[in-house]
């Protein structure tokens, strides 16, 4: 009777991981046809300045758009895209998206706005990937209105990035921020040999932050850190107004982005953000 028990579940089992590959088989085979087909497009979230309570820029984030109109975020397919070896194309497709957007975010916000593009850790290091992607921004003549966001492992002091990627950016008045910033293995004494214009802190140490000590200790470093070295701090995730209300009222920070002020939106709706502030500004103490 084991025997059977055993031999049962060993099917299943096996019944089990054949959907399970299939499943991805299929998912790898929709995301070759999706590249092909170039079914990608940037949503773009607001940055706020909390001191001027205003929108200096966005940050442009891929979709992938199904067929039937489903759209996936990132989580779902840029590591799969990244194993497949087609999250070069799908990048320039994202970039190519973002430049187009800037008329219609002009139209909204004027000229001054900036959009925030990320790249993978391995495409920042990858000189000729960058050196691409920088003349399709370069071709744009969009040049300095645009960030380019790196998390902090791909720009250690010693990489391609920092001595090859790096200065062409600069020529071209290209920003550099380092994202997601406290996750990665750089230690803070790292950042004072990379060259860089802004530290997006992660989301994680942003999260109830009014009641956390360690990570307003955290906060605190990195920003005078950052002021020491002429980079300006932007806090990432802000969801609730005690968030936000500790950071105007016990920090210097002037950048934030987070659903309490918008979820990232697609181009065509992104006039609903001209709005956003009556709600928030009388919340706030
Ligand atoms: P990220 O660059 O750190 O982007 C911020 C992520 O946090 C976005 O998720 C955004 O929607 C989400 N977010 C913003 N505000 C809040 C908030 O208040 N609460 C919470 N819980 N989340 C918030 P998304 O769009 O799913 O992107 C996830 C990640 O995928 C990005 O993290 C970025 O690393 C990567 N990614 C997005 N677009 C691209 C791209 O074009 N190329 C590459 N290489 N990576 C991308
Ligand atoms: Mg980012
Ligand atoms: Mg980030
Ligand atoms: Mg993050």
């Amino acid at each position: 009777r084991a025997k059977t028990a055993a031999k049962g579940s060993t099917a299943y089992f096996d019944d089990v991981m054949g959907t399970v590959a299939a499943a991805r088989l299929e998912l790898e085979q929709q995301l070759r046809l999706a590249v092909r087909d170039r079914q990608f497009r940037c949503v773009f979230q607001p940055k706020i300045d909390i001191r001027a309570m205003r929108i200096t820029g966005f940050e442009a984030l891929a979709r992938w758009i199904d067929r039937d109109g489903t759209v996936r975020n990132p989580s779902e397919f840029i590591d799969i895209a990244g194993e497949l070896g087609l999250l070069n194309d799908i990048a320039a497709i994202v970039l190519e998206d973002a430049i187009q957007s800037f008329p219609s975010l002009d139209k909204v916000f004027g000229s001054e706005t900036r959009v925030s593009i990320n790249v993978s850790a391995r495409q920042a290091s990858s000189p000729t990937f960058m050196s691409g992607f920088a003349a399709r921004i370069a071709a744009s003549n969009r040049s300095s209105r645009i960030i380019l966001e790196v998390t902090e492992d791909a720009i250690v002091a010693a990489g391609p990035f920092q001595s090859l990627v790096l200065p062409q950016l600069r020529q071209m008045g290209t920003k550099v921020s380092i994202d997601d910033f406290g996750t990665g293995y750089s230690s803070l004494s790292a950042l004072a040999d990379i060259t860089a214009d802004e530290i997006k802190v992660d989301r994680s140490f942003i999260m109830s932050i009014q009641d956390r000590p360690r990570s307003q200790s955290i906060l605190k470093t990195i920003e005078s850190l950052g002021n020491t070295l002429g980079m300006s701090i932007v806090a990432e995730g802000v969801e609730t107004e005690d968030e936000l209300n500790y950071l105007l009222s016990q920090t210097s920070i002037q950048t934030v982005q987070g659903y309490l002020f918008s979820k990232p939106l697609f181009v065509d709706e992104i006039y609903k953000l001209k709005d956003i502030f009556s709600d928030i500004c009388w919340k706030v103490a």
